[in-house]
């Protein structure tokens, strides 16, 4: 057994709960708020910040086990409790920190980053927080306790992750999507893993109430961001930003949001980092939502003195298509941490953003997007200092929303004109042809 050691607590100061992390529980029994992990901080500070860096950057993508994973390679800070040979991994993590130079000339900011999350087993961010949660249900399971399958509701990463980390371990997996409002690539993924996959009649909010009520009267886990674990996993991305800049803190970490677990999750890698003696100072968070699916943004306007749901409208970036996100409490506590601000972005701003920096080398989802729309309205309204360190998130991969590239290129997404559009010359086959193409667009 380890000496490290973590539990779920109420997120409520005043209430102080705790449970468990391998009790089937996603609310407090008390007070039906929200509960996070909380780590033994005696036993972690027993190592200074800099033996952890050691240790840290001594296991990052190295073979030994599951510690290369840039998940694990952090494991007494994310979930000491699940045995090593439990771990369900694939190597998550350690995705390129891409220096956006070329952008950056552009827009007068050189040291922007963008963090390419997207690039993993399942295509999304998401795999980074899938990995513990099916980690310590495949303890649980080997504990004997009865689960006879994982449930989530996604708007695509979610399940796609879910399902391959679930069919790695052999543990049945239950997705809820809502019907025609994925892409082709997220509704594929599950299928192939073999999940049994519910395509229902609504929205994401209305799967999300459907897997809360199922999971209420069934043993099957829940696996959405309501359930913290995935938030520890989640909150590496902070831990391997820093340690990917030789352990300094950038300016600011913009990041898309739509459920929130992940802004908050952020705010927890920094805080811990902060309270571990690893780092000196804290980052600014900006969250990024769509205009569409915007009840942070409309609270932010207030100084998040008043929340309301709204009713999420059709985003282009479906993955942050929710109007009542779970983790709402939680992000607001953490922009209020981290002095940050929340932006939006319109369809057109979010389809522009991905294009324009698509041509300066990378291959954006709509969700990086919105990430990168926030900035360019940020940058306008004179928010950062020309020298200020800016890391982008990039939540998915850029080939899992082709139907968007594409249809954005033919000028075929509804109400869009665009602006960085470029189309294939069609030719007949023809050599003359063919060379006067070329000296007319490129030797001109
Ligand atoms: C889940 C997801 C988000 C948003 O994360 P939240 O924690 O729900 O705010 C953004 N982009 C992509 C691609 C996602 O899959
Ligand atoms: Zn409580």
């Amino acid at each position: 057994m380890s000496e490290y050691n973590a539990w779920f607590r109420c997120i409520d100061e005043n209430c102080d709960e705790t449970y468990p992390l391998t009790e089937i529980i996603y609310r407090c029994r008390k007070c039906n708020n929200l509960l996070e992990v909380v780590h033994d901080l005696n036993v972690l500070n027993k190592k200074s910040g800099t033996e952890w860096k050691e240790i840290f950057d001594y296991r990052y993508r190295r073979q030994n086990w599951p510690y290369g994973s840039a998940v694990w390679g952090k494991k007494e800070w994310v979930c000491p409790l699940v045995e090593d040979e439990n771990i369900v991994s694939m190597y998550e993590g350690a995705t390129n920190l891409f220096w956006a130079e070329r952008f950056g000339k552009q827009v007068g900011i050189e040291d922007i980053w963008i963090k390419m999350c997207g690039n993993s087993h399942t295509g999304s961010f998401k795999d980074l927080g899938m990995t513990v949660l099916v980690s310590v249900v495949k303890q649980m399971i080997e504990d004997n306790i009865d689960i006879p399958a994982v449930a989530c509701a996604s708007t695509g990463d979610t399940s796609a992750a879910l399902a391959a980390y679930c069919a790695s371990a052999g543990i049945p997996s239950i997705v809820f999507l809502p019907k025609d409002k994925v892409s082709v690539a997220q509704l594929v993924q599950p299928l192939s893993n073999g999940a049994l996959v519910l395509s229902i009649d609504t929205d994401f909010d209305g799967c999300m109430d459907m897997v809360q009520r199922i999971t209420k009267e069934q043993n099957i886990y829940l696996a959405n961001s309501i359930n913290s674990l995935r938030i520890e996993g989640q909150k590496t991305i902070s831990i391997e930003l820093c340690q990917q800049f030789g352990w300094e803190v950038p300016d600011w970490i913009i990041i898309p949001g739509g459920n929130l677990g992940n802004v908050s999750a952020l705010g927890k890698g920094f805080l811990m980092m902060q309270e571990l003696g690893l780092i000196d100072r804290l980052p600014r968070i900006v969250c990024a939502q769509a205009e569409n699916a915007n009840p942070l943004y409309l609270s932010y306007l207030n100084n998040f003195e008043e929340y309301n749901p709204v009713k999420a409208k059709k985003t282009l970036a479906n993955a942050i298509q929710i109007g009542n996100p779970v983790s709402i409490n939680k992000a607001i506590r953490t922009l209020k941490q981290f002095d940050g601000i929340v932006e939006q972005a319109s369809e057109q701003e979010l389809a522009d953003a991905a294009a324009m920096v698509d041509k300066t080398g990378t291959f954006n989802c709509p969700h990086t997007g919105v990430a990168l729309a926030a900035f360019l309205k940020l940058k306008e309204k004179k928010v950062f200092d020309p020298k200020d360190k800016i890391v982008i998130i990039s939540t998915a991969h850029g080939l899992k929303f082709v139907e968007f590239k594409i249809g954005y290129h033919q000028g075929k997404l509804k109400n869009i004109l665009p602006k960085h559009a470029n189309l294939p010359i069609e030719l007949p086959n023809d050599f003359s042809a063919v060379k006067d193409a070329i000296e007319k667009n490129i030797l001109n």
